[in-house]
């Protein structure tokens, strides 16, 4: 116990802390000292290292778990100027190795009853799972299509949760008809234009009314920032639901940066419900950017790719992300934004495909 405070000594900050059974201890501990000077594990319980080229994702100071972010570049990353990208790092040896294709799986957000314990265990019971004698016969064969389908039987359930399921393929949305007039004009082949209205800093509405009235005529839809570089303002949400009762039609921006995975999925619905039917989904400026005194740097608790899973989720299969049904599941048109000149193209060409 520490002298003045009651509590735990040594719990590391963040980390929910929960006393584990010896055994799963003393494998954190194990897994600790071989992963820590090889990969610079930080134990966020959720290991990917094998999707990414065998170089840690998680000194990502965003925390995003999905590839590189709009604002890095080739030299630094953006939040933090003194490191390279370590995404680019990944992407750089995934292309290396031949192992780009795993850059393509959605992968999912950390679940975080299980930071700071170890990955090991999951991997040796889903060793036990396959079969030993299958696994290492497997992964000694000389056909490498035999050893990558072993190897994938052992990593991909422990990498992809049953509440995730993530995966690589493209899935066409569940419906036909489009939801949104931004989507019937972009099914159709239309060149459309989309403006953007910053929302306002005050609880006045004037100006954002009379912004509204002034450009609806000349654009397909109207895009509400969603407290750009940080800085707050009026919610996105708020200002399309008023372009909605004023006659024109919003796209919600929605920044992966200030959202719970429970937030998330409760704004959506709140929002849809009052005839928001447009989403961008975006990771968000880093806190970085914004004024004094600074939050975190990371974008919490899901990235953009994440969250353009979660939704597509909501509006396929009407389910929430722990898995009930939905009845009346959201009826939105899910973005993405793309960046085809924020990094090398063949690397932000993945990002892009992936979302
Ligand atoms: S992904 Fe997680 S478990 Fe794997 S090396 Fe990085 S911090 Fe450690």
């Amino acid at each position: 116990m520490p002298i003045f405070t009651p509590g735990r000594r040594w719990q590391p900050p963040f980390y929910p802390f929960k006393k584990e059974p010896f055994g799963a201890r003393l494998l954190a501990g194990i897994e600790k000292m071989v992963k820590g000077p090889l990969f610079g594990c930080r134990m966020c319980g959720n290991c990917l290292l094998q999707e990414t080229a065998f170089i840690c994702p998680m000194e990502c100071p965003k925390g995003i778990r999905n590839g590189p972010c709009g604002g890095s570049t080739e030299e630094h990353c953006y939040v933090d100027e003194t490191r390279p990208c370590i995404w680019y790092k990944i992407y750089d040896r995934a292309f290396k190795m031949g192992r780009e294709e795993y850059l393509l799986e959605v992968l999912p957000p950390l679940d975080w009853n299980k930071v700071g314990t170890e990955t090991w265990g999951d991997v040796i019971q889903q060793v036990r799972k396959v079969g030993t004698k299958k696994v290492v016969t497997g992964l000694l064969s000389k056909d490498p299509a035999q050893r990558a389908i072993v190897w994938d039987s052992v990593f991909k359930p422990v990498r992809q949760p049953d509440w995730w399921q993530g995966d690589a393929e493209y899935h066409p949305p569940m419906y036909t008809e489009p939801i949104s007039e931004l989507e019937r004009r972009l099914k159709a082949g239309e060149f459309v234009v989309t403006s953007e209205v910053a929302p306002p800093m005050t609880v006045s509405t004037g100006k954002l009314l009379s912004n509204i009235e002034l450009i609806k005529p000349y654009v397909a839809a109207i895009n509400f920032t969603d407290s750009p570089s940080a800085t707050p303002r009026m919610s996105s949400w708020a200002c399309s639901v008023m372009a909605v009762q004023a006659g024109a039609e919003p796209v919600m921006q929605i920044a992966a940066r200030d959202r719970t995975r429970v937030g998330l999925q409760a704004e959506v619905l709140g929002a849809n419900a009052l005839g928001v039917r447009n989403i961008l989904c975006l990771s968000g400026d880093s806190m970085r950017m914004a004024p004094d005194p600074r939050g975190r740097m990371d974008v919490v608790d899901i990235d953009s790719i994440q969250m353009i899973w979660i939704l597509r989720r909501m509006r396929d299969e009407g389910k929430y992300l722990d898995g009930r049904a939905i009845k009346f599941p959201p009826k939105i048109f899910i973005g993405a934004a793309a960046s085809p000149y924020a990094s090398e193209p063949r690397f932000q060409a993945i990002r892009e495909h992936k979302k």
